[in-house]
Formats: C-alpha cells, structure tokens, sequence
C-alpha cells in the first residue's frame, strides 16, 4: 500500500547540516536581508518576502556528526562572517608552529619544508586556525538559526524525489520500522520535501548525490572518486607539552611507503590534542586496518611521550574525499547542486577542505539569490554557481595540485618528490592530467600479495590493545558516543551474502572487518560446519563510509539510518 506522506513546501532545501551547507544557508539569509534592505532604501527591485530556507541533518543534534582534523584556512569564513573573532567563533588556535617529521619505528627526522619558500610550501600553515568541526558546525547551525533559517536535525533525506527528470526535494527517511520491516507503534512515515532549489551537502561519499551522479551522469569524463579514511582521538594531555594552535604532522610509520597516508597533531585550547592518522583506501594489503594503524602510531616513542598521563576524550572516523580536480563532478542539474565534501571538494595535498566547503555554499548561495529575484530556477541560471566555482580561488588551487593523489599512488618517495614540484610547475607532472581507478579495485587478494591463503600471523601487523595508550574498536565506539535504534532494519546493505562467505573469505578473507574502524562487521565460523555468518553489529557505526568505497566487490552500500542514530561528537 502506498504511503499518505504530508508534504512541505519551501524554497531552498539544504540535504546535510555540515559546514558546506550551513554557510550556504547562512549567506543566503544574510544576502537576502542585504537585498531587501537596499530595496527599502529605493533600489528598483522586487522585495524577497518570507523565503523559506530549510537545512535537513541526519544527526541528533549539528555538529554531532561533524569530525576533520581540522587546520582551517580562514580566507572564505573572513567573507562569510567578517566578525567572526567578535561572534565567538570556536577556534583552537592560530597556528604559529608548524612541524612536519617523518617517522621510523622508533626516530622522528624533521622534513625541511621550513625551508620552502611560503607560496611554494605544500604544507605551510602559519596564519591558519587549528577547529574542531564539529564545534565549528554547531557554532554555524547557531547564526544560522538566529538568522531565521529552519534546521531540522534528526531528519535524513533518503530518496530523491523528481518530477520528470528535475529534482524536486528529497523524501525523509521513515521513523518506527522494525529489524524485519514491520511498522511498530511509533510508526512516522518520512515527509516529502519539495523545494524550488535543492542542495546537495552530505558529506564525504553523500549517498543520494551518489545516485545523483549516476542519475546524470555526473562523472562523465571524470576521474573516480578517491578517498582516505581519517581515524581520530581527541585526547588531554598535561598543561605545557602543546600549544593551542600547534601543527604536527608526521609521515612514515606505521604505514609501509606503499600505502600513504600520514598523522597528525594538533593542539587544541584546555590541554586537549587532536591526534590521528589518514590511510588512502586506495591501499593494496588486505590486512590493513587503519584504525590498527593509528593506535601504532600512538606506541612511538614521539607520540607516546606525548600522551604519558593523559586521557582519551572522544573517538571517531570519516573518509575525506581525495581523488581532487578531476574528480570533482558537474556541480548543477536540474532543480539543484552539490557543494562540499559530496561534489569531493577537498584538497588532499594541503589537507584541507573546510574553506573550500564554506566557498561552495557561498557561490552557491549567490546563484540560488539571483535565482529568488528573478524567480528563474532553470538549470540556466543554478549554472552561474558551477561557473563561479570554476573561477574562484579555491579551484584555482585544487588545479595546481591536480594530480596530487595520481602522484602519491606511485609510492611515498617517488610521490614526496614529485609533489614537491607540482606547485612550482603549476601542477603539470608527467602529463597535465594522470588517470585513476577506484579504491576498491587496488585490493591485491591475499594470495597474489602474499604467495600463500594463509600468510604468517606476523605478517598482518597485529598489535595488543592495553586499554591506556592503545584501545580497541569497542572502546573506541563507546567514545565515539555512537548509537542507533538497535530495532530497525541495518542500513549496510550487503547486496550478496554469498559473496562474502565464499568468494570474499577465499580471495581477501573479508577485508570488511579490518577496514571497518568502528568493529560492525564480524565474521562467525561454525566450528562443526565450517560455515561462516556475518554479524552487523551497525549501531556501532560511525558513518565514516569507508565500505561503501572499499569493498573489493563493491558489495557494501551505506544508506542513512533511521534519523538521530550515528556519533554524537562534541569536539571532534
Ligand atoms: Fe564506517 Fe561502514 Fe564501519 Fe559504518 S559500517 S563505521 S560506515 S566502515
């Protein structure tokens, strides 16, 4: 029987309470009161009454499911809230000191990218700001709804809704269904939200810009997208070993000079640190498992010293997108835009992607405001968002660095050194643009990596967890506050489960419960039969995404749980 859903109008949908789409809604509130004053003034123009903005966020409360390293570049929030300092903006700290090492097992050598004229310096950060998003997102979400703006935290969108082949809004998800799809007494089917402009601002790997893409064939000419997983703790350290603001980053171990990635640490105001650890899920070992790889990284004697007598504070994981210009895909469609981390707007080179998010829903804000005075929503006119974005600074950028990820694809130290040229040479390496395949299809199956089925148990990397420095993905998720409706159908759709238990178990050995930071996939074997089952444990999910890329069969699907489940970050 089909659903009697209620629907509600209004004239900008933002899909995912993050950074992207909070600066969008909140510059086009402040450029609508701008136009509306200059019309009261005598400007010749029509006045821009009761527009209705609405922002949709599938975590309990904004920011909680926000989490980045993060170092933020302050160029787009000094357009988009020039008083910031004044308005309480929740920074950690200027950065002033800014280090980078690379690290043997047991040695740290520092890099000399001091050394590196600042224009030319990939990782120069001085004039930058340590945040937490998660602190930053909230803060937003506050002058966002002072400004008039509805946010509807709790509420994902799960479907998009079009009318021909023009997006209309986006349907939310339902609220009281069971483990077997059953409605249960607090049934609440999702509403439809029809807007004249929807705007795409999930996240990394958004799953309905996903389907958008292909829907539209987005991608056309484009590389796939690449990403990396970063797994995080926040920790607090006694008075004096960090300075609020303070850039560390580090390369080398644990991670081998084929598969790259790196860590970082950053210090935060109240003793606290920001430390993890990126793994480009374009990794090759089956037995990677990159939160294994980040509580490594803590038993160095650099980051250990660090730590000694401190305490964990909170946990969490995210894939950041990294694939660059080339796979960023067409921005607009009919009826809307993607802007963020989901059109994969991120500078893996630099690290960074909060500024450029900010810029995204800046320009897109300013397309959707000469939509409203004109009242022409054609794909026409949304385009002069994808125009503007061509144009500004922050592409300018990911262009110079354009084949950053294709680059370090080749290994750390072919890598370091041709990235060292990118800027200079204006990002032209080899060629000007270098190909790239999906993450997933990197996997090497077990035998072909090791020579054997069964490699030596030293050879996975195994470490103990001694619950002090190190924790395992259980505890972890207990402080990453995760949670969900243990009653509800799970949301990682395994498309075949015979895959996993015989194809997958044979050629990677399931890969899934290493990748995983947050322990949802557990593998039983029956000693009688021999037989394997797969145990979800999906409320410890983190949203983090990194199955929905990494799986070698692409056999994983992440779709939004039941509204309000997820982390619950507060400083992350
Ligand atoms: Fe991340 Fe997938 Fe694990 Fe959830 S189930 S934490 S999205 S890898």
């Amino acid at each position: 029987m089909t659903e009697t859903r209620d629907v509600m109008d209004v004239d900008v949908l933002f899909v995912g309470g993050g950074i992207a789409s909070l600066s969008g809604a909140l510059h086009l509130s402040n450029r609508i009161k701008e136009h509306n004053h200059k019309i009261e003034q005598g400007q010749a123009g029509k006045k821009l009454d009761e527009v209705t903005i609405a922002v949709l966020e599938k975590a309990a409360f904004p920011g909680s499911h926000g989490i980045s390293g993060a170092v933020m570049d302050p160029s787009a929030l000094k357009d988009l809230v020039p008083d910031f300092l004044e308005k309480g903006a929740p920074l950690e700290g200027e950065v002033k000191k800014d280090s980078i090492y690379f690290l043997t097992k047991n040695r740290k050598i520092r890099l000399p990218f001091g050394l590196i004229p600042r224009p030319f310096n990939p990782l120069d950060n001085h004039g930058n700001y340590v945040v937490s998003v998660s602190r930053l997102n909230e803060w937003l979400a506050g002058l966002v709804e002072e400004n008039g703006v509805d946010i509807f935290p709790g509420f994902a969108g799960t479907e998009v809704l079009y009318d021909g082949n023009k997006v209309i809004g986006v349907r939310t998800g339902d609220k009281g269904i069971d483990a077997k799809g059953e409605k249960k007494g607090n049934f609440e089917p999702g509403i439809d939200l029809h807007a004249k402009v929807t705007v795409f601002g999930e996240g990394s790997r958004g799953s309905l810009t996903k389907t958008l893409i292909k829907h539209y064939n987005l991608d056309a000419q484009k590389n796939p997208p690449a990403f990396e997983v970063g797994v995080k703790e926040v920790w607090e350290i006694p008075e004096g070993r960090i300075q609020p603001g303070e850039v560390i980053h580090t390369m080398g171990y644990p991670l081998k000079s084929n598969t790259f990635g790196g860590g970082f640490i950053y210090g935060m105001k109240n003793n606290m640190i920001s430390l993890g650890q990126l793994t480009s899920l374009d990794y090759e070992d089956p037995f990677i498992d990159p939160h294994r790889e980040f509580q490594k990284l803590k038993l160095h004697p650099f980051v250990q010293g660090l730590l000694k007598d401190g305490k964990l504070v909170q946990y969490g994981a995210k894939t950041a997108p990294a694939g660059g210009f080339f796979s960023i895909p067409k921005l607009t469609f009919a009826g809307g835009m993607i802007i963020g981390d989901a059109a994969n707007l991120f500078n893996a080179q630099k690290i960074k992607g909060v500024h450029i998010a900010m810029r995204s829903g800046m320009l897109a804000a300013e397309a959707i405001l000469d939509c409203l005075v004109r009242d022409d929503f054609s794909e026409a006119r949304l385009e002069q968002y994808r125009t503007a974005m061509r144009d500004s600074k922050e592409i300018g950028d990911l262009f110079k660095v354009r084949n950053f990820h294709q680059t370090m694809q080749k290994g750390l130290f072919k890598g370091l050194i041709a990235v060292s040229l990118q800027v200079p040479l204006g990002g032209s390496i080899f060629r000007s643009r270098l190909e790239s395949e999906p993450d997933y299809v990197h996997m090497k199956k077990v035998a072909e990596l090791y020579g054997t089925d069964s490699p030596d148990e030293a050879k996975k990397g195994d470490i103990k967890y001694d619950g002090k420095l190190t924790y395992d993905k259980e505890t972890d998720v207990y402080y990453s506050g995760s949670t969900h409706e243990e009653d509800q159908p799970p949301h990682l759709k395994i498309k075949d489960l015979d895959i996993c238990y015989n194809q997958c178990a044979k050629e990677f050995q399931n890969p899934c419960v290493r990748f995983c930071p947050a322990d949802v996939y557990e593998m039983e074997r029956d000693e009688t039969t021999g037989r394997l089952t797969m145990k979800l444990n999906f409320s410890n999910c983190v949203h983090c995404k990194t199955c929905d890329v990494k799986d070698p069969y692409e056999n994983i699907t992440w779709v939004p749980p039941e509204g309000g489940g997820g982390p619950k970050y507060t400083v992350l």
